[in-house]
């Protein structure tokens, strides 16, 4: 097994057979294997710099109804906001004084918040703050719309596919929506020139070892320059609120897999896999993982933005508290950088 770890890390690629082999057969041995090689390579590609992102949750207004998601539209006991543009300003101007040099503007498929307004914050932003990357995660759109966010200035684009198994996608979403329509606004977004992200949860309901090699080998086939994953954690006011979590050494297997798959990606050390375990987001970037993206949505709105239950959004995870966060990646030998943090092979 563990030559199938070291053919991963040279090849960066495996067969269907083979990550099925390593995900059925894993040991913690195995575990402890590949996440010190994938640490290794981090390392030779990155050093210990962990790049930041400032999120802003713009919106938690949704028009779809995901079984997963505590912001879906049947949760009629979530307490809906929405930012303003000056809002979305004024996060922009503290994240910016706090070293942020990307704003990633997240949110519900909220349509009140229309998408020539998206564009015109993504202009301000760009025209205020020249040397900022922005990233959008606004979920499904027409490929024209994409292409207007494009024009407008925005650098990247996070859509994770949730599940690259067509049936799993079915009972994880309801009727009306579909993966392959999910993939199609990867492969659009790509080719209008965004830095893409995708990924998947780890551990949600009905997830097999088969639906995990289908995302491997999905996440091979469209090459993205960002790659998100972190535990499925259950949010009670959704239909999978009885649900159990994701498993943290899944999840930090699954990270060191994709690292040695893909040496340079951007991988995020999640929200999720800090809330599911104290020290969770160390022990990704221990095995792989070398971005945070710490909340600068406005204090008063931070619970309402509720994916799941007990998500974190202050300590470490706060924005302002960035002192806080390199004090803990400190320990660990790291340290968090205010360069952009562009994908790029070197
Ligand atoms: N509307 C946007 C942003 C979604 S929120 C979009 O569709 O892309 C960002 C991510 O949170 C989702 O892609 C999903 O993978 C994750 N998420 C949602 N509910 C979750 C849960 N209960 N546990 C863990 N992650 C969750």
């Amino acid at each position: 097994m563990k030559q199938l770890i070291d053919k991963l890390r040279t090849e960066h690629s495996l067969t269907r057979e083979e990550y099925k082999a390593l995900l059925s057969g894993r040991t913690e041995e195995l575990e402890q294997y590949a996440r010190e090689l994938a640490r290794q390579v981090t390392v030779l590609n990155f050093g210990t710099d962990i790049y930041i992102r400032g999120l802003i949750e713009f919106t938690n207004i949704c028009k779809r109804d995901c079984y997963y998601c505590g912001l879906r539209r049947s949760n009629t006991l979530c307490k809906r906001y929405r930012l303003t543009d000056e809002e979305i300003l004024a996060c922009c101007e503290n994240g910016y004084h706090l070293g942020f040099r990307t704003f990633v503007l997240q949110g519900g498929e909220d349509g009140g918040f229309t998408d020539d307004e998206l564009c015109n914050v993504v202009k301000e932003i760009k025209k205020r703050y020249p040397d900022c990357a922005v990233t959008l995660s606004v979920g499904e759109r027409p490929r024209e719309i994409y292409q207007q966010y494009f024009d407008a200035g925005a650098d990247r684009y996070l859509l994770r596919h949730e599940t690259a198994d067509e049936e799993h996608y079915g009972k994880l979403h309801p009727a009306g929506v579909s993966l392959q329509e999910r993939k199609q606004c990867l492969w659009d977004l790509k080719e209008i020139g965004f830095q893409v992200g995708t990924g998947f949860m780890v551990g949600s309901p009905y997830q097999t070892v088969e639906t995990l090699c289908s995302d491997l080998l999905f996440i091979e086939e469209l090459k993205p320059q960002m790659i998100g994953i972190g535990p499925f954690i259950p949010h009670k006011d959704t239909p999978f609120g009885n649900e159990p979590a994701g498993a943290l050494d899944l999840t930090l297997f699954l990270i060191a897999l994709l690292r040695l798959a893909h040496p340079f990606a951007l991988l995020p050390a999640t929200t999720a896999v800090g809330t599911l375990a104290e020290g969770g987001r160390e022990l990704a970037i221990l095995s792989g993982a070398n971005v945070v993206m710490p909340n600068l949505s406005p204090n008063m709105h931070r619970k309402d933005y509720s994916l799941y239950d007990n998500k974190l959004s202050d300590g470490a995870e706060a924005a302002e508290a960035r002192d806080a966060l390199d004090a803990r990646l400190a320990r660990i030998g790291y340290q968090t950088v205010t360069a952009r943090g562009d994908y790029q092979e070197v």
